[in-house]
Order: structure tokens, then sequence, then C-alpha cells
């Protein structure tokens, strides 16, 4: 079961790692290949158990790791979930109003 999806950008090499977040209800991204202006996270490299480092911060809205397949959330989140360690959701079809590309 895949949790994340990974985009390519067309004609680069800027990859990014895609999941639906349960603490904001939408979706995050996360740049993961070279060529990114906010530069790369690192992963490692699975769709099913990923890893990324360091964390992710949406200041004032969402700070979290994700290691092994679980998101942990720290505790500076304006969302439910914050300092919580949950599992993610299984990656399906983009949602509505989602495209590849968009933030
Ligand atoms: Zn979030």
């Amino acid at each position: 079961m895949n949790v994340v999806g990974k985009t390519t950008e067309k004609g680069t090499t800027k990859e990014a790692l895609w999941f639906h977040c349960p603490g904001c209800k939408s979706y995050h991204r996360i740049p993961v290949g070279d060529g990114h202006e906010e530069g790369r996270w690192k992963w490692n490299g699975s769709l099913e158990k990923p890893t990324i480092s360091p964390s992710y911060n949406y200041p004032k809205v969402c700070h979290f790791f994700i290691k092994e397949g679980r998101i942990e959330f720290c505790g500076d989140c304006a969302h439910d979930l914050s300092g919580q360690t949950v599992e993610m959701e299984e990656w399906k079809e983009w949602g509505e109003g989602q495209s590849e590309g968009d933030e």
C-alpha cells in the first residue's frame, strides 16, 4: 500500500512527494528531487514506508516528521493532531481541486 504519491515536473528533476495530511485535511507536497528553489528533503525512496528528513514546516500551520510511514506531528501545529504520531493514509487519487504541480 502506497501512502505517498510521487510527481516529477515536466522536463525537470523536480521530484516531489504528496500525501494527504489528516491534521490539515489537505495535501502536502515535499520536494525531494534536485532543482527546487526551496531545497530538497532526504527521502528513503519508499512509497510504502517513507522516511523524510529533516522535518517539514508550514509555519503556524503544520510541522511534522515522516518516519517509516508514520507522521510525527510536532507540538507547534495549529490542528488537533498536534504532538501526535499517526499512520499515514493510503494514497489514492488526487482530491478534488488538486492537480499535479499545485502547491
Ligand atoms: Zn498538515
